[in-house]
């Protein structure tokens, strides 16, 4: 009798997505005339970065003979790649990272979850809430949590509340933790971290033996050159912290695949009988034995993120979709809504008006304005009563959901 991992039991069945999908086709069954407009899931809309194409054909021709053939390559990606993201990511930046550190992958969604295996089943973990559901999901799936409660809260979870009251920025938690999942700029807020914010995270990681898991995902997206872009721009960090990076976003790689995931050398973990262990060689380790590298062309689309022409090319991408940003912040305000967050991310947060819950909300800007975006429920208890709305979409089309958001 094959037994299945019970774990997986205790996830939400309603997960948000589903959901969203669910009631956009009942109500596009009922209306199949209404143009429905979407501003719900967080995916690019506009097109590969030319030079990233270029790069990209060029590698195929190049595998198309012998002497340019290119089988499994390095598990930790080519060593020309991570050069090039130590060197303009990192070190331009300041940050101490070099290129052995950097672990090349097809996503921060499997990397952000696959480095629970690397982890003991013991650790205490927080994480914010709302939150990008994966960071919740993978510890249910690892068993690392208890059941769900009605509010959707998992037992054995530390919940850091980012709501308005706080300034969406996450309190440092009274209870000792030892994995803080944090996102700046965040998804689903939209919200960032200052320098001061940071420092204060990496101060508590290295007082409390902690790790920090920071998703920088979004940083390409910051437009304030006072904010941070990575972990490391703050002291001590290399000692705490893992960060996560992905092309999905500034260079529209969410079809195309690819990302990375530092690990410092020198930043420990504790083993069972309380000796040190490095976590590089665990992750090294990790990726060798379950993960056989992302392909040759792909890397050669991503390196060429950073040639001049590519990084333009990046930089018109992130202006195309924070104009998008502005109009959504700028429209909702005029409309008297409440807006948070579409200054240094894709992602602009409402509150919602008259009363109404994330999912009430929903179902009015579907039926009335044939809008769907998406529930700040879906992305924790404390998202209850806020709503998403992302710049990812075209531009006519931004500029007509505002149109029928403000005629509302
Ligand atoms: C989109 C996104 C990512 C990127 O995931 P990939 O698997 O690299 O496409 C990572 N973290 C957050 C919070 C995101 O929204």
């Amino acid at each position: 009798m094959v037994q299945v991992n019970g774990n997986y039991l205790k996830l939400k069945a309603g997960y948000l997505f589903p959901e969203i999908a669910r009631r956009v086709k009942a109500f596009s069954e009922a209306n199949p005339e209404a143009p429905i407009i979407r501003l719900g899931i967080g995916d690019v809309t506009e097109p590969l970065p030319q030079a990233c194409r270029t790069a990209m054909k060029a590698a195929i021709d190049e595998m198309g003979t012998h002497a340019g053939f290119h089988g499994y390559g390095p598990e930790q990606g080519y060593p020309w790649l991570r050069e090039a993201i130590a060197q303009h990511d990192f070190q331009a930046r300041g940050c101490q990272v070099s290129a052995e550190e950097i672990f090349i992958s097809d996503g921060s969604k499997c990397d952000s979850s696959n480095i629970l295996d690397i982890l003991g089943p013991d650790n205490r973990i927080a994480v914010t809430d709302p939150v990008y559901p994966v960071y919740v999901d993978s510890n249910v799936m690892a068993g690392r949590t208890g059941e769900a409660d009605d509010a959707g809260r998992y037992g054995g979870l530390t919940y850091l509340p980012i709501t308005a009251a706080n300034g969406f920025s996450a309190e440092i938690p009274e209870q000792p933790v030892d994995l803080i999942y944090l996102c700046f700029p965040n998804n689903p807020t939209g919200a960032v971290a200052s320098r001061e914010q940071l420092q204060a995270w990496v101060d508590y990681a290295r007082r409390h033996d902690a790790l920090i898991l920071f998703d920088a995902a979004y940083e390409a997206f910051i437009q304030d050159p006072e904010l941070p872009h990575s972990i490391y721009e703050i002291e001590g960090a290399r000692e705490c912290a893992i960060e996560f990076r992905s092309f999905s976003k500034n260079a529209g790689f969410t079809g195309t695949r690819c990302a990375l995931t530092v690990v410092p050398r020198g930043l420990l973990g504790t083993a069972a009988n309380g000796e040190k262990v490095e976590l590089w060689s665990l992750w090294n380790r990790r990726q060798c034995t379950k993960f056989n590298g992302v392909s040759y062309i792909v890397q050669r689309g991503a390196e060429a993120v950073y040639s001049a022409e590519g990084k333009s090319q990046v930089q018109g991408l992130i202006r195309f979709y924070m104009d998008n940003a502005a109009i959504i912040r700028r429209e909702l305000s005029a409309a008297g809504l409440q807006v948070h967050g579409g200054e240094q991310a894709p992602y602009v947060w409402l509150k919602t008006p008259e009363g109404l819950d994330s999912w009430g909300f929903f179902d009015k800007l579907l039926n009335q304005a044939h809008v769907v975006g998406t529930p700040g429920s879906g992305f924790g208890a404390a998202g209850e009563g806020y709503f998403r709305l992302s710049a990812f979409n075209s531009r006519a089309r931004v500029e007509e959901a505002m149109e029928r958001v403000r005629a509302l």
